[in-house]
């Protein structure tokens, strides 16, 4: 007899098809809405009132299954924050390093590269990330003053 834990087990081995939870299902669509990319607070902040609430724990813990499974992707900035994106979402941004503003690049630089044929033949493609890091104007003017 198999015994309930071994079984829960055995339901999270078991990766063939993405099969997401009602609250994944909520976070991903609260994405795809949003035009921008979210952070885990302001997605935490979203859900925060009514019976869609979720703690801040169970957000994040509800994203890394997102990220695990090809659905979404993060983008981790200088200052320790991450943002999510629905993973089909072709995205760059320059960053500055000093105060952590971030500007949306106009079109992907890199859409027209292709990664050689034999590495993605055993590989299934889901996303690439690209990022510009620099001073803005702002803090440039500060270091120089
Ligand atoms: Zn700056
Ligand atoms: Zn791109």
């Amino acid at each position: 007899m198999v015994r309930k834990k071994d079984q829960i087990e055995i339901l999270l081995m078991n990766k063939s098809k993405p099969d997401i939870t009602k609250r994944q299902q909520q976070l991903l669509n609260e994405l795809k809405r949003c035009t921008d990319e979210l952070s885990g607070q302001e997605l935490h902040r979203k859900f925060h009132n009514g019976e869609k609430a979720m703690g801040l724990t169970t957000v994040y813990r509800n994203l890394q299954a997102l990220v695990k499974q090809g659905l979404i992707r993060s983008r981790h900035l200088p200052n320790g924050e991450v943002l999510y994106a629905p993973v089909e979402r072709d995205i760059h941004h320059l960053t500055c390093v000093s105060c952590g503003e971030t500007t949306r690049l106009q079109g992907c630089p890199v859409k027209t590269m292709h990664v050689p044929q034999k590495a993605s033949k055993r590989f299934e493609l889901l996303f690439h990330t690209l990022e510009y890091f620099g001073l803005c104007q702002n803090c440039s003017q500060e270091m120089n003053a």
